[in-house]
């Protein structure tokens, strides 16, 4: 069979072995929950309660502050502590809600099915849904689901793209997820098809995930409607970036600067597709994910479901602790992820790993030996050694000349350099100078 990918992109080691075949577990319930209101692009969520509130599963702590914005929901019972201010993974700060947990009663807690009336839903409760449930893309890029789900009238979107790809290193939940709730995902598509009335749905998965490939194949088959097409794609990075996806699953092409919708297609990830289900299935708000915890550094790698807000401590503890070895934390996987300076951060919507890396996963840095390797690789067409360049003489202006803003931070081309140079460290201090100081 050939495999169906994109031009460019790289083929880093995917060291998945450790926990590609570890069923999910659920974390011990933490005594503490730090929620940040902004857990997704756009404006931050207000909080509805305060210090001293009792609350419980499910229930709204935080309200969307416009339309490209998302709810934040409480996923256990509980007492607001106090809201405090904290930076988020990346340096941008944030208010917290510091939620007191009481274990006991949120172990009781279930979350039973419903029935859906597929004959009462459209496009209008189909996207109100994902709202109220503040779902975000859970692939990393947070990006207010609801609002990619509202095309303009003018837009013509014919193709449902499923991202369950999951191209990044060391990263294992998404696979976990297409093999542990293959029905429940397919039940998803099935209320966004009531919705939208897709001319296709198409799934993509890469082929180091055969059992995921056919386990989805086989639950696509057996539903009558609607038609879910699996498409095995070469095993290749960045392809779970929309871009990428949309090119190798469908052929089509989205010009720079532009969305999805351009080229009539949405693209969803695996995990925003479970969250949508959870909400028409089982009233269930996104409140809780899997993360992938993993690297050299840690005793035991897993797949953890957590509440949202649990710690990075309490994931580490329920690995059997971090390695004296450590040199580096990564919230995310090692291409896109941000390093870490502290375990002081707690899991959000777009956390999908956190990664414990020794010396040896780590190399060091050396002076750029003008090989051009970076360019040859960014999917983008960028010169990536110019733009880190700029970047550290803060030229930042000729670094927005050479298209710095078309960069997505795949890391491709610090994947691919010899010398090791942090490429996208420096393309994303240059994104954010030129962001904040509007040049
Ligand atoms: S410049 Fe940006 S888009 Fe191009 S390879 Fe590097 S990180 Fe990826
Ligand atoms: S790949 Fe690294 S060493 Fe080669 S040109 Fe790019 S920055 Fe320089």
């Amino acid at each position: 069979m050939t495999l169906k990918t994109f031009n460019r992109g790289v083929h880093p080691h995917d060291h998945k072995a450790r926990s590609a075949n570890l069923p999910t577990e659920d974390v011990p319930l933490p005594e503490t929950l730090l929620i940040p209101v902004s857990q997704h692009l756009g404006k931050p969520a207000t909080p509805v309660k305060s210090r001293g509130d009792e609350v419980m599963p499910g229930e709204l702590l935080c309200d969307a502050d416009g339309f490209v914005s998302a709810k934040v929901h409480s996923p256990v019972y509980g007492k607001v502590k106090r809201i405090v201010q904290q930076p988020l993974p990346g340096g941008r700060m944030s208010d917290y809600l510091e939620i007191t947990v009481n274990v006991e009663e949120t172990q009781t807690h279930r979350w039973e099915r419903r029935e859906v009336d597929f004959s009462a839903l459209d496009r209008t409760a189909v996207v109100e849904g994902i709202q109220n449930a503040g779902i975000v893309g859970m692939g990393g890029a947070t990006f207010p689901t609801h609002v990619k789900f509202s095309p303009p009238p003018t837009a013509e979107v014919d193709t449902l793209v499923i991202d369950g790809v999951e191209c990044e290193p060391y990263l294992t939940c998404d696979h976990r997820l297409m093999l542990e709730r293959t029905a429940h995902l397919i039940d998803a598509i099935r209320i966004l098809h009531r919705g939208f009335g897709f001319k296709r749905i198409l799934f993509g998965i890469e082929s180091n995930k055969p059992d995921a490939i056919e386990a989805v194949t086989a639950a696509a088959a057996a539903v009558e409607e609607p038609s879910v097409e699996v498409v095995p794609l070469k095993v290749k990075y960045p392809q779970g970036a929309e871009k990428m996806l949309i090119y190798a699953a469908c052929g089509r092409t989205v010009p720079a600067g532009k969305l999805p919708l351009e080229v009539g297609v949405v693209v969803a990830n695996v995990f925003t597709l479970a969250a949508i289900g959870d909400w028409f299935f089982f009233g269930k708000p996104l409140i809780d994910r899997v993360i992938t915890v993993s690297g050299d550094g840690i005793a035991e790698a897993k797949n953890l479901r957590a509440p949202i807000g649990t710690p990075f401590a309490d994931l580490a503890a329920a690995c059997g602790g971090i390695a004296e070895t450590v040199t580096k934390v990564v919230a995310g996987g090692p291409m896109m992820g941000v390093a870490l300076p502290t375990l002081d951060y707690s899991l959000t919507k777009g956390s999908s790993g956190l990664l414990f890396l020794t010396e040896a996963e780590v190399p060091d840095e050396s002076p750029c030996i003008r090989c051009g390797r970076c360019v040859d690789v960014c999917p983008m067409n960028l010169t990536p050694l110019k733009l880190a360049a700029y970047a550290k003489a803060e030229m930042f202006a000729e670094a927005k000349r050479h298209n710095l803003n078309d960069c997505f931070e795949c890391g491709s081309c610090a994947y691919n350099c010899p010398a090791k140079i942090q490429l996208v460290a420096w393309i994303r201090y240059a994104k954010n100078y030129v962001r904040v100081h509007k040049i």
